[in-house]
């Protein structure tokens, strides 16, 4: 195999939230930087609209990867060039004050999430990715119905903020914004990061940081294939100054443990996982118009937040209940279906470790819902279901196994409410996963210090959602990029600082 080489003053392995925005930062400080992505640039006019091939090229492993043991649960991730916020929703929420608070007494990380500082960030995010609130033109049916169950049960519904300020109303995030409305990481930080002189490698599979006397000097992989993901190319790129891994919760544990890393590297995954409840309107709903994502309902004090989700019909119809001619009748009513879904903010740790079959950036998660975390989920799915019939809806389809598949009247919820749910009866999906590098003071209880500087290394850091100490219970990827924006200019700082005194 031929061997490819390359170096830079900052070598950043991942392009998703996280790494694309340590490229942002540090390129437009005048750093000389290299990103490493091992996923293809998707343009957006050319991703296609069709939901499963647009799955195909741009979800890790067509979205079938999921966590190991008695319950395997999917796990959601993009493999393209801006990660996964090229198939995300644009959700934005700032870290919540108590989950800041926490981090600050039992974490040590006053310094990293100092408010003036991170505010700082992001304002400057919000401003740059054209974040704004959703407007009620863009809730489309399935938003309406859930602002109306919120009206009709007294629940605190809000129209979502968003950083796609030019939304058309499409109904296709998951495809990638076909006008570019939704500014996320691949046409947003990426191109920005390019016209400030930064280089991007696209196929790029990066397997280990390499270490020298407990200094990061660069990073080595391949360059894959983009049909067969077959190596073509070694590759190997050297950083002057830092290697900093952005590969997301699930693989930069898996390269740091390649490449020597042990104590707690792999431990404290988290996650937010939920599902989904469907709704069958008389009226026609037309989920393939309005936002993917428009409307939501934070209850922060139950771990619960509700939000509205509108799948296309491919993936819509496996969620319809019935076979032969009663699942083909339900296809004819394709457009009063409204999908809403919940996020858990789990308290279950897991674990990620390489995994010893599969090779390449595999990752070996074991994961399990605590007993507390299944209540809240039935909660969750309680509620839903009790908001679609407030909403209007002729059937419900709760979505939970060994109960009834669709129910007509809210007192059928109750049976939910009784039951005693086990994580094998739903078809949970997690694609907010968190903390297997976490930041932390002590370094026997963390890997990386506030700063994101792997403890006891020299020249390495990581910035993505690895580092979180704990889950939030909102959607992360703001709080994602204003970490490493904070970071990432204390080190672009520094840096700085050491070459002008060199
Ligand atoms: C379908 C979906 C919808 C979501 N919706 C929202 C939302 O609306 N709002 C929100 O806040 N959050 C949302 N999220 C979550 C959010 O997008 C992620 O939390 C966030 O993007 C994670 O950022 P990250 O930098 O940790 O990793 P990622 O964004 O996952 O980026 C990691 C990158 O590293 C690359 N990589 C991995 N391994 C290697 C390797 N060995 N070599 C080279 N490159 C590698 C990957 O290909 C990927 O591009 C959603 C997630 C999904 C999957
Ligand atoms: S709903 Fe359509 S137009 Fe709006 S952000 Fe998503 S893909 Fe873009």
């Amino acid at each position: 195999m031929r061997v490819v080489d390359d170096i830079a003053d900052f070598v950043i392995v991942g392009t998703g939230a996280g790494g694309a925005t340590a490229a942002r930062v540090l390129a437009g400080a005048g750093r000389d930087v290299i990103m490493l992505e091992e996923g293809p640039l998707l343009r957006t006019s050319e991703r296609p609209a069709e939901v499963l091939d647009a799955m195909a090229l741009a979800f890790r492993d067509f979205a079938t990867a999921t966590t190991r043991g008695s319950y395997p649960m999917p796990m959601l991730q993009g493999r393209c060039v801006g990660g996964a916020t090229a198939i995300n929703s644009g959700i934005i929420w700032r870290l919540p004050e108590d989950v800041r608070q926490e981090w600050i007494t039992r974490h040590g990380l006053g310094d990293l999430v100092e408010r003036r500082a991170l505010d700082d960030a992001f304002e400057a995010i919000e401003r740059e990715l054209e974040v704004t609130d959703t407007s009620p033109g863009l809730f489309g049916g399935n938003g309406e119905r859930m602002a109306e169950a919120c009206r009709v049960l007294g629940l605190p519904g809000q129209a979502m903020t968003r950083n796609a300020a030019r939304c058309q109303g499409s109904a296709r995030c998951l495809q990638g914004c076909p006008g570019e409305a939704r500014q996320s990481m691949d046409v947003s930080y990426i191109p920005r990061a390019q016209r400030d002189g930064a280089r991007l490698i696209t196929l790029a599979r990066i397997d280990r940081v390499l270490m020298e006397w407990g200094r990061a000097v660069g990073v080595e992989g391949v360059l894959v294939d983009p049909v067969t993901r077959r190596p073509v190319a070694q590759l190997r790129v050297m950083a002057r100054e830092a290697v900093i891994v952005s590969a997301s919760a699930v693989q930069t544990p898996v390269i740091l443990r390649r490449s020597g890393l042990r104590g707690m590297v792999g431990e404290r995954f988290q996650a937010h996982p939920g599902c989904a409840v469907v709704g069958r309107f008389d009226e026609p709903v037309v989920m393939s118009r309005g936002a993917t994502q428009g409307y939501e309902v934070p209850l922060r004090d139950r771990r619960l937040k509700l939000e509205t989700l509108a799948l296309p019909p491919e993936l819509l119809a496996p969620r319809l209940p019935g076979a032969g001619a009663a699942w083909q009748q339900r296809l004819t009513e394709m457009d009063h279906y409204a999908q809403w879904n919940f996020i858990c903010r789990m308290e279950a740790h897991g674990r990620v470790r390489p995994a010893l079959f599969g090779g390449g950036s595999g990752a070996a998660v074991h994961y399990l819902p605590t007993e507390r975390d299944m209540e809240r989920v039935r909660e969750g799915i309680v509620l839903l279901s009790r908001m679609m019939f407030a909403a209007g809806a002729r059937e419900v389809f709760p979505g939970v196994g060994g109960l009834p598949a669709a129910i007509r009247s809210v007192s059928e919820v109750d049976a939910i409410e009784r039951a005693t749910l086990r994580p094998q009866q739903l078809n949970m999906i997690a694609s907010h996963l968190f903390g297997t590098a976490c930041a932390g003071s002590d370094p026997r209880a963390s890997v990386v210090d506030d700063n994101l500087a792997v403890h006891g290394t020299q020249g390495l850091y990581v910035m993505d959602a690895s580092v979180f100490p704990t889950n939030l219970g909102v959607n992360p990827q703001h709080s994602i990029m204003a970490l490493t924006w904070v970071a990432a200019s204390r080190l672009a700082n520094r840096a700085l600082r050491g070459a002008v005194a060199a």
